[in-house]
């Protein structure tokens, strides 16, 4: 695993968070990725994000990024639909996909 950049992607376990990119809420039980911004073990350097918002990331840490997306898709216990959201995920973030909702300019 990278130490910086896109570490986790589970459910969101409250809808307390919000995401660090858009600013908008997570709500409860949907997909998230954690992302670090510095490369420590404190848990307050880690981020939590939509997974639509990977394209907002920093250039920085893409590939690492990449690298952390298809690892979690080759994981053995992925589901169907687990697959589909870190496939789209991926896409957006390499740049190959229609942002959907970023709009800003
Ligand atoms: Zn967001």
């Amino acid at each position: 695993m990278e130490l910086l950049g896109i570490q986790g992607f589970e459910r969101a376990p409250s809808g307390r968070a919000s995401c660090f990119l858009c600013g908008g809420k997570i709500e409860r039980a949907s997909w998230r990725f954690d992302y670090r911004m510095k490369a420590s073990s404190k848990l307050g350097d880690q981020r939590r994000i939509h997974v639509t918002c990977v394209s907002q990331l920093p250039v920085a840490t893409r590939a690492a990024d990449l690298r952390a997306l298809r690892a979690f898709m080759e994981a053995p216990d992925v589901s169907d639909d687990q697959r589909a959201l870190l496939e789209a995920a991926s896409a957006e973030l390499a740049g190959g996909g229609a942002s959907a909702s970023s709009s800003c300019a």
